[in-house]
């Protein structure tokens, strides 16, 4: 029987590559462990050019992948609300999140729900009149889910951890390659920076420092002002997927100072590289999404803005990813498409293999 890892009774110089949610929250996570952490990102912190920077993301508690993965996202929940705690900031809108669902099929999702001890309600397609369900479908709502403040909490985890005295941020520091076997990360200025444990955090560039292989995937979604007569509904309504006549389109709603804004798995599309993302012409991919679109009547929204976002996968599951890559080095290859609201679970995951002294 192998013997168990020895626990670390000190501070450990943690480094992290990458400022968007996954860096900052394990950052935190890691300072408030009484560990020593440096945060490295090639822009500001937080980055406005980091997949994290966004009005707002979606965080639902009840996964489409069983009781296991809902009360994962339990757990996030949790510490969403323990941030907020801590950082003295509101991140949350409770708005619930509601997800279309064939009516023949709804058992599928409602008994997960019951077993990892969810909340959940079915609603009918007409209580939600903005709302395009696609036919046959029921809504089934997340009641503890709801839309988490992305800038607001970029901005709010970077102001605590400035004024922490265990924490280091270095903005406009670009690292340019990881040694796997040493863990000496190399910045670009030829400087070598060692640490107990180094954490590459770097979201859909995380592939191009290390890791395993993954897939990356590009998004557009468009940014919408409601028209005046519906605008005090969107301001309680929930968010909510499975939406369109193809069963694929998604809205997040406005509050707090944000848009409204929608997307669709329809136009999620495979691409090799970030780089061309600007070039992009995003007019095709919002007439697509136009096509079969998540709400009714979008010829009276205004469109505001037409965005492109990013995420990887891993490549075998499609999900999320968090490898080890050397004896001190981590990686979140795949954030997957919820790796702002399961962010958290990596900062535990971190702050783990710390106090195991497994790193
Ligand atoms: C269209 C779309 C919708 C989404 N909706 C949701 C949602 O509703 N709910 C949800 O939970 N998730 C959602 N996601 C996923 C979520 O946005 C991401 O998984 C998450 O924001 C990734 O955060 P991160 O911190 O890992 O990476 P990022 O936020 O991308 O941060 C990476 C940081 O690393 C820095 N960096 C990169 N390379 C280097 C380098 N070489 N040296 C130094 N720094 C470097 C970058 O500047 C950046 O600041 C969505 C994604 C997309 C594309």
């Amino acid at each position: 029987m192998a013997a168990a890892p020895a626990r670390r009774r000190t501070a450990a110089a943690v480094v992290i590559v990458g400022a968007g949610v996954t860096g900052l929250l394990t950052a935190v996570g890691c300072a408030l462990a009484g560990h020593r952490v440096t945060v490295l990102d090639r822009g500001a912190i937080p980055n406005p050019q980091s997949s994290s920077f966004d009005q707002h993301r979606v965080i639902r508690t009840l996964s489409p992948d069983g009781a296991d993965a809902t009360r994962r996202m339990i757990a996030a929940r949790h510490r969403w609300r323990e941030l907020e705690t801590l950082l003295g900031t509101r991140l949350h809108r409770p708005v619930g999140v509601v997800t279309a669902w064939p009516r023949e099929r709804l058992a599928e999702l409602t008994a997960p729900a019951a077993e990892a001890g969810v909340r959940v309600r079915t609603v009918e397609p007409w209580t939600l009149p903005h709302l395009e369900f696609p036919p046959d479908s029921t809504g089934v709502m997340d009641e503890a889910a709801g839309v988490l403040l992305a800038e607001r909490v970029l901005h709010a985890a970077a102001r605590w951890l400035a004024a922490h005295p265990a924490v280091t941020l270095r903005p406009y520091c670009a690292v340019t390659g990881i040694d796997a076997d040493s863990g000496k990360v190399r910045v670009a200025d030829g400087e070598r920076t060692g640490a107990d444990l180094v954490l590459l955090a770097a979201g859909p560039w995380t592939r191009e420092l290390a890791g395993p292989p993954v897939v990356l995937h590009r998004q557009t979604m468009v940014y919408l002002r409601p028209p005046p007569d519906a605008a005090r509904w969107w301001e309680q309504a929930p968010a909510a997927g499975g939406l369109g006549t193809d069963g694929r389109a998604w809205a997040v709603p406005p509050g707090a100072g944000t848009l409204l804004k929608i997307s669709s798995d329809a136009v999620r599309r495979e691409v090799d590289t970030t780089a061309d993302c600007e070039a992009e012409d995003q007019a095709p991919w919002a007439e697509r999404l136009a096509a079969a679109p998540p709400l009714t009547g979008l010829h009276r929204y205004t469109v505001v803005a037409v965005k492109p976002c990013h995420y990887t996968s891993d490549a075998d599951t499609g999900g999320p990813l968090l490898a080890r890559v050397g004896p001190a080095v981590w990686s979140r290859a795949a954030c997957g498409g919820s790796g702002f609201s399961a962010a958290p679970l990596v900062a535990d995951r971190i702050v783990d293999v710390l106090r195991e002294g497994a790193a």
